[in-house]
């Protein structure tokens, strides 16, 4: 009875959240988990650095005293925006700047990232020790590399003050937040903290590495990929310190956003279709080949993808996989953006074979839902995959998702098999290992399941009766915080 519960307080420390700030899949979680935590009886507050598109969201803000940090002075503006609760951090020598949170306008990371995001776990550390009036969240959650020193400062901070319990969030272990260890005494690193994050082939320090070492609870994105970074091929250098932590690891799938990733109700669509009329999704197949210039066949399996174009994403393994797809009758509809090998590949694929392969180079958020309605399956052939949401929004778009077998794509995607396809479970084609030829072989076979229509719209309907909103996941994460903050 999630009403009677004592309200638990989450700060939740992130770079980036959606829709003040994106540029991945972190913004959609930090954006979307605080409204689907409060029917469980959690408060998230979250902090995040005042960036100029910050700023000007942020509405009858109150501000705490300044302090200095790091070069210059700070402070804490608490308010609202967009449906979050906000304390953002102003400090204008750290983050009045426009444009990519990361990046400068020559497309490179900041010069000054480590103080910038120290910078942000500090603070956090702070407002958990109660720098605000006494206030004291419960539990401070940091998100990736970017928010990871806050329970390294909230840890090696002086006094013996009641402490929040911390977590850290991993969305992608890629990214670890190495810098010079000269940058130590800049940012203020105690000693104990600095040893902690050194090491490694980087001869630097990593802000994750740091993290990952001192935060009560570590969680990654799917439970699959919370064992895959405990192993040395997948774990990217920091695989022993997350071994020696895994008694603390565990993994919560993501959701995705269920109003917005409606079919029943998408207005970028051209025709409207639920569970019960999985048939309608032919207008939507015949508006895409003709928005592609494909052939305007409705027997032809139409494969889609929304992706990056990289080698994370296995794009190079979908270039190679091609005569298969052609050789199956297949069509391929691909938006896409990335490295330039990739994309010229895309295109040249495109010259080649006009009418059946097509890709249009970009990012553009209508033209993915049109995919996912109207594609008759996605494919997401990645290396490694933390979580994944495009094969999340398949499976409701009744897109039916062709994966590789590897973190969440693993959880989320139940594979054709004769048994499941006969229990009415299975929801899409998954392969392994990720190779070209494995991948040729799932197109071979999603091709001939489509051919089968009973097979096809049995799997269709499994994956649209699927539950991939943020219900579950939310009270997963609560479950996790009422564990960490005793009870
Ligand atoms: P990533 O590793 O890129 O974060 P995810 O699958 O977790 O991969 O999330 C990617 C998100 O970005 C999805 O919501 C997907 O629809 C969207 N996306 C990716 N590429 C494009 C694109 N070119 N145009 C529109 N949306 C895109």
């Amino acid at each position: 009875m999630p009403l009677l519960m004592r309200p638990l307080w989450v700060l939740s420390v992130v770079s980036e959240a959606y829709p003040l700030v994106k540029t991945g899949g972190l913004a959609d979680v930090a954006g979307a988990l605080p409204a689907a935590l409060a029917p469980e009886g959690v408060k998230v507050v979250t902090l995040m650095p005042g960036y100029p598109a910050v700023m000007a969201a942020l509405g009858n803000a109150v501000a705490h005293p300044p302090e200095p940090l790091f070069g210059g002075e700070a402070r804490i503006l608490a308010g609202s925006a967009r449906g979050l609760d906000l304390l953002v951090l102003d400090a204008p020598h750290l983050f009045a700047r426009a444009g990519n949170p990361y990046l400068g306008p020559d497309r490179r990371d900041w010069p000054d990232n480590a103080r910038r995001f120290a910078g942000l776990a500090l603070a956090a550390a702070r407002i958990g020790l109660g720098a605000l009036g006494g206030w004291r969240p419960h539990v401070v959650h940091a998100h990736d590399w970017q928010a990871a020193l806050a329970p390294s400062y909230l840890r090696h901070a002086a006094g013996s003050g009641a402490r929040p319990a911390s977590v850290v969030t991993v969305h992608n272990l890629a990214f670890q937040g190495w810098f010079p260890a000269s940058v130590a005494a800049e940012i203020g690193l105690p000693p104990e903290a600095l040893e902690e994050a050194e090491g490694g082939h980087h001869g630097g320090l990593s802000f994750l590495k740091a993290g990952l070492q001192v935060a009560d609870r570590i969680t990654t994105v799917s439970p699959t990929y919370a064992r895959e970074i405990t192993t040395e091929a997948d774990g990217m250098g920091l695989d022993p310190v997350l071994r020696a932590r895994a008694g603390v690891l565990s993994g919560i799938v993501n959701g995705i956003d269920t109003r917005e990733w409606d079919p029943a109700r998408d207005g970028r669509i051209a025709v409207r279709y639920g569970p019960e009329s999985i048939a309608a999704r032919g207008g939507n197949k015949a508006a895409l080949q003709a928005r592609f210039g494909l052939e305007a066949d409705p027997r032809a399996p139409l494969f889609g993808a929304v992706t990056r174009l990289t080698g994370q994403k296995g794009s190079d393994l979908m270039l190679e996989a091609l005569p298969s797809l052609l050789e199956a009758g297949g069509q391929l509809a691909v938006l896409g953006s990335g490295e330039a090998a990739l994309e010229a590949g895309l295109r040249a694929a495109q010259a080649a074979h006009p009418g059946r392969i097509a890709c249009t180079i970009g990012y553009d958020e209508t033209l993915a839902h049109q995919i996912q309605a109207g594609a008759d399956m996605l494919l997401v052939p990645s290396r490694f995959e933390p979580c994944g949401l495009t094969q999340l929004c398949a499976l409701r778009y009744g897109a039916v998702p062709l994966v590789a077998r590897v973190g969440g794509l693993a959880d989320t995607v139940t594979d054709a098999t004769p048994e499941a396809i006969a229990a009415g479970r299975a929801t899409g084609v998954v392969f392994a290992p990720v190779t070209a030829a494995a991948l040729a072989e799932a197109i071979r076979r999603a091709a001939g399941l489509y051919r089968d229509p009973g097979v096809w719209a049995g799997i269709q309907a499994a994956g649209m009766r699927a539950d991939v909103s943020w219900r579950e996941p939310a009270r997963a994460y609560a479950r996790l915080y009422r564990a960490m903050a005793g009870g």
